[in-house]
């Protein structure tokens, strides 16, 4: 009985230490930016950057179709719609809701500073490219008055 049992094992284990090994490869194969690095995308003005890139023929569409939250690029505006709507654009932007991991954050965990609740954001899908150009020229103007 028992030397069935450690048999059994043995070929579990193994086949584990497989996948294991594949896995580490596909992590990496799609892997984009961390939600810190998206926080800083999501500012208007590098938002507005990444929004509207040169045209470059060896990204996807040519550069032009971006998604802030997922840091992808898509090869037409109808995949990039049709992309908002999925679970991964969604789960993405949920996660997004929560301010970034820091290292402060790190230290109140360790005993150092007071806890402090971690912030909310809200988070849009973001607008059309006209729609987003009229955002960035309002705001620009306003600040150039004050
Ligand atoms: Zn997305």
């Amino acid at each position: 009985m028992a030397k069935t049992k450690s048999k059994a094992r043995k070929s579990k284990s193994h086949n584990h230490k497989k996948v294991s090994h594949l896995h580490k490869i596909y992590k990496t194969k799609r892997k984009t930016k961390d939600h810190d690095q998206i926080h800083q995308d999501l500012k208007l003005k590098n938002a507005h950057e990444l929004l509207n890139q040169a045209i470059e023929h060896d990204m996807p569409g040519a550069a032009q179709n971006y998604c802030v939250h997922c840091a992808r690029y898509f090869i037409d505006e109808i995949a990039l719609k049709e992309h908002f709507r999925t679970k991964l654009h969604k789960r993405r932007m949920k996660a997004l809701e929560t301010e970034p991991y820091t290292q402060e954050e790190a230290n109140r965990a360790a005993g150092i500073g007071c806890f402090v609740a971690p912030k909310k954001f809200d988070i849009k899908t973001q607008p059309d490219k006209q729609k987003l150009e009229k955002i960035f020229e309002e705001t620009v103007d306003k600040d150039n008055i004050i």
